[in-house]
């Protein structure tokens, strides 16, 4: 078979917010996650940096976050039973959404364009509201461009960060 058809990309957002017991501190545990990422099937392309991130919900703990970009001919529903055999690796406890974990992995784009089904929506919906992951992937991936606003990551990123007009007719939301 040629090679000249470059292999889809995915771009991956990583958290952490617990020590493992043999990895260590959230760092540690994401620079583990990476490693277990890469195989036979998914290639690094690249990773962003590592950032700190105040917790989300009622949890207390802080965050580490990063996203990499992957190369891989998966299908999406198999990366994210990849993913999640990781997580289970990880020993991330399910059901309680935002508890501390141990680990997250969330597919956040892939170059083959959107996908929806009952378990798996990419683009990542919360992607764009969210500076942990445009941030990092705004280091890695400026010009992507999210599939269903057309706008780059950098647009989007600079989106979320611009200062907004105050209204003060409208109600908070
Ligand atoms: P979150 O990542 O939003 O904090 P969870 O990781 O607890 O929440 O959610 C896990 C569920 O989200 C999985 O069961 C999976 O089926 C679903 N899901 C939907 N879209 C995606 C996606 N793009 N990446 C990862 N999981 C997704
Ligand atoms: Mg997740």
């Amino acid at each position: 078979m040629s090679n000249a058809m470059p292999l889809p990309l995915y771009a991956i957002g990583l958290g952490s917010n617990r020590r493992h017991a043999r990895y260590g501190d959230p760092r540690a545990v994401l620079l583990a996650a990476l490693a277990a990422l890469v195989s036979d099937d998914i290639e690094a392309v690249d990773a962003s940096p590592i950032i700190a991130s105040d917790p989300l919900g009622p949890s207390r703990r802080r965050y580490a976050n990063a996203v990499a970009l992957v190369a891989s001919q998966l299908s999406p529903p198999e990366m994210l039973v990849r993913l999640q055999e990781i997580e289970a690796n990880f020993g991330r406890r399910t059901g309680q959404r935002w508890s501390a974990r141990t680990l997250d992995l969330d597919i956040l784009l892939w170059s083959g364009g959107a996908w929806s089904d009952a378990s798996l929506k990419i683009p990542h919906p919360a992607m764009a509201q969210r500076a942990f992951v445009l941030g990092p992937l705004r280091a890695i991936a400026p010009e992507w461009q999210h599939p269903l606003t057309g706008r780059s990551i950098r647009q989007l990123a600079a989106r979320l960060t611009r200062p907004k007009p105050v209204d003060r007719g409208a109600s908070a939301h």
